[in-house]
């Protein structure tokens, strides 16, 4: 006999960095034991892989995840976590009174974890009276792939060859991703100083998520805050 199909509410869901729409379902029983099969393993990689499907699978309409930013699908995946499971997290989480370490169980609602740093206004960057360019923040495997010497010239160079949407001026607005590579480095390079160093700060600040932890432990009444940031923060 062919038991019956319950159908899965669907949600909108908007990406951060790009502010497009998608449509969300939530994760089903079976997806959700491969996640938790990560989180168990706690390697970051299986974690971050896991997730990276659920997304995926969960969201319609050919969102592209290569393109998002780390911060799109932390947040992303709290969403989904929230419309899956629910709004609340339980944490376990020490006391921070000196001598005390005593584990807490706290509970956090998602809706309240924000992404700090972030506007989207900060993508657009004025070079000069008439010429801008527009920016998109890093993706996970481009990071991975420079990793370690963020600092180096080089590798600021290739991430932000890499992250520039657009260049405009007062007519025209040039895709980057269609015009020839080594002219964007060309565009790049004659740059002044200054103009670099406007683009350079895009990058200095990631925006993040946010939470500031407040509870009182019950063995010793100390009242403990700190700020969880980052999505593993959330899942310890
Ligand atoms: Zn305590």
């Amino acid at each position: 006999m062919a038991l019956p199909k319950i159908d899965v509410p669907r949600y909108p869901v908007t990406i951060p960095s790009t502010g497009e729409e998608f449509i969300m379902r939530p994760y089903l029983v079976k997806e959700e034991k491969i996640l938790l099969l990560a989180m168990e393993s706690q390697d970051p990689k299986q974690i971050a892989l896991a997730i990276r499907n659920l997304i995926t699978s969960c969201i319609e309409g050919g969102l592209d995840i290569d393109s998002l930013a780390a911060f799109d699908i932390e947040k992303l995946f709290l969403e989904l976590r929230a419309i899956s499971v629910g709004e609340k997290i339980q944490l376990q989480t020490k006391c921070q009174a000196e001598g005390c370490e005593h584990p807490n169980a706290v509970e956090i609602d998602i809706t309240d974890i924000q992404l700090k740093d972030f506007d989207p206004a900060d993508s657009i960057i004025k070079l000069s009276e008439d010429v801008g360019v527009t920016m998109r923040y890093p993706t996970i495997d481009l990071l991975g792939d420079v990793e370690g010497d963020l600092d180096s010239l080089d590798t600021l160079m290739s991430i932000v060859i890499s992250c520039i949407n657009t260049i405009f001026d007062d007519e025209n607005v040039y895709d980057c991703k269609k015009e020839n590579i080594e002219e964007v480095r060309d565009f790049i390079d004659n740059l002044t100083s200054d103009q670099f160093q406007l683009i350079s700060k895009f990058f200095q600040s990631t925006p993040v998520l946010e939470y500031d932890l407040k509870f009182v432990c019950k063995k010793c009444e100390h009242e403990s805050s700190y700020e969880l940031r980052g999505l593993q923060s959330f899942f310890t």
